[in-house]
């Protein structure tokens, strides 16, 4: 793992260890790994400074641009359903904040991120810089097309709420044999968080988890735009 002098700041050590006792460990949150980057990373580095007092609360927050961070505990069930040994490279869709890519750069050797709002991805790079996490790469773009140029991938977290049928680009840059991927599926409102694993012939499986609740994934192979989404009953066309 990294030396990351900036991370685990003295002043709310305290808070993120209550955190991992109370939030995390009595659901059932296992990985040692997993639980000492949610020990380590300054959550509170990543939320608007006016809900910095709530950084460690059980709950998603708000991060601008209709956005949220996810709630610590989805956090730490994706990056242990990934089962990362440290050296991986990761793909992750939705940067948001940068959080869940804190954490997963803790626990893989590199990850790259995409996000497709510039100013939440040039907010949460100046974070990683100032904690001095050296080991992601954010880039602006469409993460239903996955990073075709850097692909393929052990493993891949998506922070969005897909479709029922997961992008079909992202589950071809998985690794056959080793790629596993977490992704929340369903309905706009209401998905699953489903493992899926691609087996050495190519083959996809998935097991369905939990239930959860994340923004939408927008994009060519997710979900289409909120506007055309709500005007579309009266101008579908066939195209
Ligand atoms: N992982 C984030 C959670 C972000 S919420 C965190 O720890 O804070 C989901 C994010 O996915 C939002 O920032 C949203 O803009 C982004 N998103 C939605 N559709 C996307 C797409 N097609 N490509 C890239 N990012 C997308």
């Amino acid at each position: 793992m990294l030396p990351i002098p900036a991370l685990d700041p003295q002043a709310t050590r305290a808070l993120r260890q209550r955190m991992v006792m109370q939030q995390l460990v009595p659901r059932e949150i296992r990985d040692p790994r997993v639980l000492l980057a949610m020990a380590r990373v300054p959550r509170e580095c990543f939320v608007p400074a006016h809900l910095a007092d709530h950084a460690y609360d059980d709950s998603p927050l708000p991060i601008g641009a209709g956005q949220t961070i996810s709630q610590p505990y989805m956090v730490a069930v994706m990056a242990e359903l990934l089962s990362l040994t440290g050296t991986e490279t990761v793909l992750e869709i939705g940067a948001g904040s940068g959080y869940s890519a804190a954490i997963l750069a803790q626990l893989a050797q590199r990850v790259v991120t995409v996000e497709r709002i510039p100013e939440l991805l040039e907010q949460a790079r100046r974070v990683w810089q100032a904690l001095g996490l050296t080991n992601i790469e954010g880039m602006v773009g469409d993460g239903t097309l996955g990073a075709p140029e850097r692909a393929p991938f052990a493993a891949i977290s998506v922070t969005a709420g897909a479709p029922p049928e997961p992008p079909p680009s992202l589950i071809d840059q998985l690794l056959p044999g080793v790629g596993r991927m977490v992704i929340p599926a369903g309905s706009r409102g209401l998905q699953t968080l489903y493992l899926v694993h691609r087996d050495a012939e190519g083959q996809v499986s998935r097991e369905g988890k939990l239930a959860c609740i994340f923004v939408p994934l927008l994009g060519a192979e997710g979900w289409q735009e909120e506007f055309w989404g709500l005007i579309h009953p009266f101008f579908r066309t066939n195209t």
